[in-house]
């Protein structure tokens, strides 16, 4: 076993309050991580505290024990635990949480972490933290039951595009294996992360994708969401979830980005590639950050203005 991890399990082992803490606009990754370490810990007898730093989207709420997940009580943390999150920005407006808490633990498969914690266990090779999370519990010889398999599936299907990306290793395949073993309801999961599509979201999509434009021969593809079109299909941000990859599946397309108005003047980027551009570099351009296949990143224009920065910047860069 690597030295840092048997440190932060020692570590671990030592305290009885423990603190999981989850990042702004949080993914599937990130809310099937935190829950399953949740649940490990809890399971050891610790108290736990899972602190929300967003909303979660409803596409996570089927998960048992979501309830865990609680607004941020200002109490001292004499141990917190940060999964998936890249760099302290990623926390939003609790970041100063990372240098109040006594110890602090970050485990991570982005290849832009910023190792930020007393404990940094960061996979790059990783396709999710969730495969982390399943090695880690092993180690710290925990019985992953059902409900912490469950988790930790989701974490994994839904970071890996239900298993297609190029991150997605022997490993990987090994893992859920193992997780299917453990009696999980696969369809069911299934069925709720990706065939419970509201009909709001259905509509947004339909008006999302007529904005659809391509530049560079076609093989870069943009769409966009703005706050009218949010209104119109009486459908919320986390509803573009999907829409991204749809577009990217286009023959020929290289690059897909969606521009989401989160309000006016204030743009979140995200993009994804296929096979050969790496979009964590573009977006780091713009002070973002993420995996070569799958970035993102804010810009304070309007989305126009935005779409054509972005566009710009691959050009000069591809
Ligand atoms: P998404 O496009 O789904 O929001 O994010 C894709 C990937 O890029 C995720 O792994 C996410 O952590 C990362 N990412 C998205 N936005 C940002 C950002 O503003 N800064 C950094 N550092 N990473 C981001
Ligand atoms: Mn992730």
């Amino acid at each position: 076993m690597n030295n840092i991890i048997r440190k932060a399990i020692d570590l671990i082992k030592s305290i009885d309050e423990i603190s999981i803490i989850s990042h702004t606009s949080p993914d599937g990754d990130n809310v099937g991580s935190i829950l399953a370490m949740g649940l490990a810990l809890k399971q050891m007898g610790k108290r736990i505290k899972i602190i929300k730093t967003d909303i979660i989207p409803s596409d996570y709420l089927f998960l048992q024990h979501v309830d865990m997940i609680q607004e941020y009580d200002e109490k001292d943390i004499e141990l917190l635990i940060v999964l998936d999150c890249s760099d302290i920005d990623r926390l939003g407006k609790l970041k100063d949480i990372v240098s109040k808490s006594k110890n602090t633990i970050n485990i991570d498969h982005h290849i832009s972490n910023t190792a930020f914690a007393d404990y940094n266990i960061v996979d790059s090779k990783a396709a999710a933290t969730g495969e982390i999370i399943y090695l880690f519990l092993n180690q710290m010889g925990i019985e992953i039951d059902e409900e912490i398999a469950t988790c930790i599936y989701t974490a994994i299907s839904t970071d890996t595009g239900s298993f297609l990306y190029e991150s997605v290793t022997d490993t990987t395949h090994e893992i859920a294996a193992e997780l299917l073993r453990k009696g999980i309801d696969k369809n069911k999961i299934i069925l709720n992360l990706y065939q419970s599509r509201s009909m709001e979201r259905t509509n947004l999509f339909i008006d999302c994708l007529s904005s659809f434009k391509t530049y560079h021969n076609n093989k870069i593809a943009t769409v966009m969401v703005t706050q009218d079109m949010l209104k119109k299909a009486n459908a919320q941000m986390e509803d573009t979830e999907g829409i991204i990859s749809f577009v990217k599946d286009t023959k020929g397309v290289e690059v897909a980005c969606l521009l989401k108005e989160n309000s006016e003047g204030i743009i979140k980027a995200s993009l994804r590639s296929k096979e050969y551009i790496d979009v964590a570099k573009i977006c780091s351009e713009f002070s973002g950050g993420g995996h070569i296949r799958a970035a993102g990143c804010s810009i304070n224009e309007n989305i126009e203005t935005a779409e054509k920065l972005i566009v710009q910047k691959l050009i000069d860069m591809w």
